[in-house]
């Protein structure tokens, strides 16, 4: 392959959708009025007017059709991941660039998708998963499997500059979503082996959603709290 033929590029809603969901987590509800922590919020990362500016250019290049440097949205990633609540964030912005971008949401599309064939939809979900693994990870080895569905990654460029995998999180969120929206709502995309957490490669497997240890499973007070 070509892949070091040129700087690696990336769509720069990619970026647009990291900071979207940054300053989303920065923002705080309503609700919330305690003026400690009013006051604090100056300090906060996505509140911040450099992050204003930097979403205005990104959406800027967006208009233009133009791409930005996969090396300026990793240094973005790399900042955030040192964020305790960097997985939130990560999550978040998969959830958003998948529905936005690689999983075809929508009214029409699912009605299509109903009609087809398990094989079909299988077919398409390999497409997307692949897509959104080269939009990401530009130039990386990325092989995908058929049966069950998952998915390899020898260099993962998001692996290194996270925390143990964390910034692994925006594409394993991204593949979640695509596979609950094009094959099976009852199955989700589980992170198996990250280079990010001493694995020789960055592997996602298939699963069913109750065994994919999501956050409420991890933490089970969370799930009570929500319930009370
Ligand atoms: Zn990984």
């Amino acid at each position: 392959m070509n892949s070091t033929r040129s700087p690696e590029k990336v769509h720069p809603g990619i970026a647009l959708a990291l900071l979207t969901s940054l300053r989303d987590q920065d923002t705080p509800d309503e609700a919330i009025e305690d003026e400690a922590f009013a006051h604090s919020l100056p300090r906060r990362l996505g509140l911040n007017d450099v992050i204003n500016v930097q979403m205005h250019r990104y959406a800027d290049l967006k208009e233009a059709g133009r791409s930005l440097a996969l090396s300026e949205f990793l240094d973005l990633v790399r900042l955030i991941s040192r964020r305790p609540d960097a997985v939130e964030i990560f999550r978040r912005a998969g959830a958003a660039l998948a529905a936005e971008r690689f999983a075809d949401t929508g009214a029409l599309r699912r009605a299509v998708r109903r009609l087809s064939t398990e094989k079909a939809r299988r077919r398409k979900l390999r497409r997307s998963m692949t897509r959104a693994a080269r939009a990401l990870t530009p130039g990386a080895g990325i092989e995908t499997d058929r049966e069950p569905p998952g998915m390899v990654i020898a260099d993962c460029s998001l692996a290194p500059v996270g925390i143990e995998g964390n910034a692994c999180e925006i594409l394993t969120a991204v593949l979640d979503t695509c596979v609950a929206e094009l094959w099976d709502p009852d199955r989700s995309a589980r992170h198996v082996e990250c280079v990010g957490r001493g694995d020789a490669r960055c592997a996602w497997h298939v699963v069913a959603r109750a065994d994919a240890g999501g956050a409420a499973a991890e933490r089970p007070e969370a799930g009570a709290l929500a319930a009370g």
